[in-house]
């Protein structure tokens, strides 16, 4: 299934920045970190091998543009990193190799290695496409963890697929099924909706008080998964009013 191209991104986080006005800041900042990734994307997708190490240069570039783009918190974690060049190689690799993150790093440095790995996962991904169960809950090529679920048009009704947070491979898994803790029951599956969002619903469990969200593309084919799950911020606020947590934090950390 081919994802929505760079350009596409941008221009949904740019056009979502302007009606969206709780999340208008880190929509533009998104905008900006998408374009900065499609420039990562297309220069490691001339080279035919790609390591970690080819982002190195990238790195740099990004920790030049945070403090222009990023909140003043990112801003001084990029001049701290800017200056210790002797970790770059560290938090690249500990990232790639994590299956995630746990908490175990800086959020905002995990927001850098994570900037720069996704492009680069998606390239290896998509070179190498993986075989997947449609109960398998961590991502087919990366067994990371799927950061929005998304609802596409089939027969008269909609089938649904989980969106890797990481590589952003998506593969079809069962509607009632939770991703974190395999519980099954309907009853114990609820579906939430809001009135400003009809086409993005939450997916929560009862058993284990997890959510993902969900992107109804038969509700809005001009959606964006990756970045409406973005937009849709004030349900992720909601849900954590409500006790769930949410199965896999956006690049962002929300
Ligand atoms: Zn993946
Ligand atoms: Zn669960």
């Amino acid at each position: 299934m081919s994802k929505p191209a760079w350009d596409k991104r941008a221009q949904r986080a740019r056009e979502l920045a302007q009606t969206i006005s709780p999340a208008s800041e880190i929509l533009t900042f998104c905008a900006n970190i998408v374009t900065f990734q499609k420039r990562v994307y297309q220069e490691l997708s001339r080279s035919r091998k790609s390591s970690l190490s080819s982002l190195i240069p990238h790195l740099r570039e990004l920790l030049g543009l945070l403090p222009r783009i990023g909140t003043a918190e990112l801003s001084s974690a990029a001049h701290s990193l800017a200056e210790a060049p002797s970790r770059w190689d560290d938090l690249l690799t500990g990232h790639w190799e994590s299956p995630s993150n746990n908490g175990m790093s800086d959020p905002k440095d995990a927001f850098v290695a994570y900037t720069l790995l996704q492009p680069y996962a998606e390239i290896l991904a998509e070179r190498n496409p993986a075989e997947s169960k449609t109960t398998q809950s961590t991502c087919p090529f990366c067994r990371r963890r799927p950061v929005v679920s998304v609802l596409r048009g089939e027969g008269d009704g909609a089938k649904r697929n989980l969106l890797c947070f990481l590589c952003g491979t998506e593969w079809a898994f069962r509607r009632l099924l939770c991703a974190k803790c395999g519980e099954e029951d309907r009853d114990k599956l609820p579906v939430f909706t809001a009135s400003d969002f009809d086409y993005v619903r939450v997916e929560a469990c009862e058993s284990c008080h997890t959510y993902i969200k969900a992107i109804d593309l038969t509700k809005n084919g001009l959606a964006v998964p990756v970045i409406d799950e973005v937009a849709a911020l004030s349900l992720d606020i909601w849900s954590q009013q409500q006790g769930y947590s949410k199965l896999q934090p956006n690049l962002f950390g929300l």
